[in-house]
């Protein structure tokens, strides 16, 4: 079990480093509907950044694993009477697309911890209900965030519709990547693209992501 994890964590790790990357995409283990010794077994393993979508769940887990040094995201859905404990818990928030949201966020954050590190999801692809934003309220976003002293806004997240099919998966990374060039070109201090899930995770390398979200192909399935 133990083994499997490890096994699956160096397949990942020898994936995102593929020759023509010149710094390696980050990994950010999904951890959500799995258990904390699983979490832990990785964070042995070298892993610091773990992402949960179910604020509940997320609480416990952090609470059991607090001595561990771990980098917590928040990457699901966000509610808007559930953003004190989001801005108290975690040291990133990836999934941000409301400026209600992100104003909660700022003012909840406590002023003894480090500013939040945030991501702002940009919507992909025309799904009706899926979640993220457009580049307009992303612009505003970014203005606004450069008066709250709490929030750092770090890049951009994005969760296409799931294909199968690489060159479609590649077509909505490559909409992701020419956003966050023009937004980087206007706020330098943009280093974040968060992109790819185990489905897709090649394509979106190849688009230039800095940040992978794996679950399944790291864990195994969820319970
Ligand atoms: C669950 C989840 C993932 C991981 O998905 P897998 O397909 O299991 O790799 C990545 N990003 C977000 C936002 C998720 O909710």
């Amino acid at each position: 079990m133990q083994q499997d994890l490890i096994n699956r964590l160096n397949k990942i790790t020898e994936q995102l480093s593929v020759p023509a990357q010149e710094r390696p995409p980050q990994l950010l283990a999904v951890s959500k509907k799995h258990p904390p010794d699983a979490i832990a077994t990785l964070y042995r393993a070298g892993l610091k950044r773990f992402g949960e979508s179910y604020l509940q769940e997320a609480l416990r887990k952090i609470q059991a694993l607090s001595e561990l040094d771990i980098e917590w995201h928040f990457i699901g859905p966000i509610q808007s009477n559930k953003t004190k404990p989001i801005a108290e818990n975690f040291a990133w928030v990836d999934s941000v697309d409301r400026i209600k949201i992100l104003q909660r966020l700022s003012h909840q954050r406590p002023q003894n911890l480090p500013p939040l590190q945030v991501l702002l999801q940009l919507k992909i692809g025309n799904e009706a209900g899926k979640s993220g934003t457009d580049k307009t309220t992303i612009e505003q976003m970014l203005n606004m965030a450069k008066t709250m002293k709490q929030i750092n806004i770090r890049g951009l997240m994005c969760i296409p519709p799931p294909s199968d099919k690489f060159e479609q998966q590649q077509s909505h990374f490559m909409q992701a990547k020419q956003l966050f060039d023009q937004l980087q070109a206007q706020h330098p201090r943009l280093d974040t693209l968060s992109m790819g899930m185990s489905n897709d995770l090649q394509a979106a390398i190849a688009c230039g992501s800095t940040q992978v979200r794996v679950g399944t192909a790291l864990f195994g399935h969820r319970r």
